[in-house]
């Protein structure tokens, strides 16, 4: 197949784009190489695909609404995996209006490239933030009624809505897949992982919010991937596919739907930190705080449908995925 990587340059749309690779697809990747983190990181990330057969990059921007047209028109791909996007809980609440170009009217062009070029499926990827906080565990797409507490969070639900419009409207399949906090090799700089590792590192103090009690269903990156390969594959149940002609309205249904990817194993801050410290064979300063606006106190992904869809479920220890992340962060920064 012919698949459109949107962000990557990004952390998980690089791993992704090696998979895709080494499973002898063509990948065509776009990044507008922000700066949101070290724009060093993604040149190094994107150093690596290129070079390697059938892989092509275009530096664009998903709010570029005639570059993205003619980027559509140009690489007739056969599916989308959307994963360019401004990310970050707490950034949404200092910066709001980054969020809306790259997640709403980026996304708006990602979902008009698919309807008028015929793509074959489009999965995008949402966020656990959509379940927002005082939702029952573990957080279901079939039992949680989403309240999102910060704009990057609904940002997200939009998507999801956006997706399940051009579903029905147009017959386009469209998967939203709501990832739980991913870690892993080659890891966002913005993140409590890579934030406390380099702290830690470099003998600082690492804010630990909610007094460490906070849980998260910390999920592999190399596992995120599996899932998003597998989930590629299976364009959803029943669709009708896109044949290209007018839907009846009276008679198409969605061919939409959304999954959860977690790890299903919530994890207390403090003992995420206490496995990092073994594995980095150091102790670290804690700076114990409140819950900060925007984050919700726990995430628990149920998997079940996933499961079901695909055969397959997350099961990366933290020990295994901390231990390799610190591997990758030893080598790449020579510390
Ligand atoms: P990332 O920031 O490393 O990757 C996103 C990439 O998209 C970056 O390289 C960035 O330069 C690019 N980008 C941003 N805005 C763009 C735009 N307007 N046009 C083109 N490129 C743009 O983040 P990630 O962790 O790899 O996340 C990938 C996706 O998964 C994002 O949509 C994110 O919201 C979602 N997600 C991530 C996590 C996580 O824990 N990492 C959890 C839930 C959801």
């Amino acid at each position: 197949m012919k698949i459109l990587v949107t962000g990557a340059a990004g952390f998980i749309g690089f791993h992704l784009a090696q998979r895709l690779l080494d499973d002898g697809h063509r990948v065509v990747g776009i990044d507008n190489l922000n700066e949101y983190y070290d724009v060093g990181l993604k040149n190094a990330r994107l150093k690596r695909l290129e070079g390697r057969d059938g892989f092509s990059f275009v530096k664009l921007d998903l709010a570029d609404r005639d570059g993205m047209a003619a980027l559509f028109a140009r690489e007739g791909v056969d599916a989308v995996v959307n994963l360019a996007a401004q990310a970050g809980v707490r950034y949404s609440v200092v910066n709001p209006y980054a969020y809306l170009d790259s997640n709403l009217a980026g996304f708006l062009n990602v979902l008009e490239g698919c309807r008028h070029n015929k793509v074959g499926h489009l999965v995008y990827a949402s966020s656990s933030s959509v379940y927002g906080a005082n939702t029952t565990m573990p957080f279901s797409v079939h039992h949680n009624v989403d309240h999102p507490v910060s704009l990057y969070a609904a940002t997200k639900k939009a998507n999801e809505l956006m997706a399940h419009t051009y579903s029905s409207l147009y017959g386009i399949p469209t998967t939203g897949l709501r990832f739980f906090t991913v870690y892993g090799p080659w890891g966002r700089p913005d993140m409590a992982l890579f934030l406390f590792t380099k702290a830690i590192l470099e003998g600082r103090p690492i804010d630990v919010f909610n007094y460490g009690k906070m849980k998260r269903d910390f999920t592999y990156v190399g596992d995120i991937v599996e899932g998003v390969v597998r989930v590629i594959g299976r364009v959803p149940a029943g669709s009708p596919g896109w044949s290209g002609a007018d839907p009846d309205p009276g008679t198409s249904f969605a061919p939409y739907r959304i999954y959860n990817i977690g790890n299903n194993q919530p994890v207390e801050l403090l003992r995420f930190i206490e496995v990092l410290e073994q594995a980095l064979g150091k102790e670290a300063k804690k700076n114990l705080l409140p819950l900060q606006a925007g984050d919700v106190p726990e995430t628990y992904a149920d998997v079940d449908d996933l499961t079901a869809e695909v055969g397959f479920r997350p099961a990366t220890s933290i020990e295994e995925g901390v231990g390799q992340f610190v591997a990758w962060y030893r080598e790449y920064y020579g510390v």
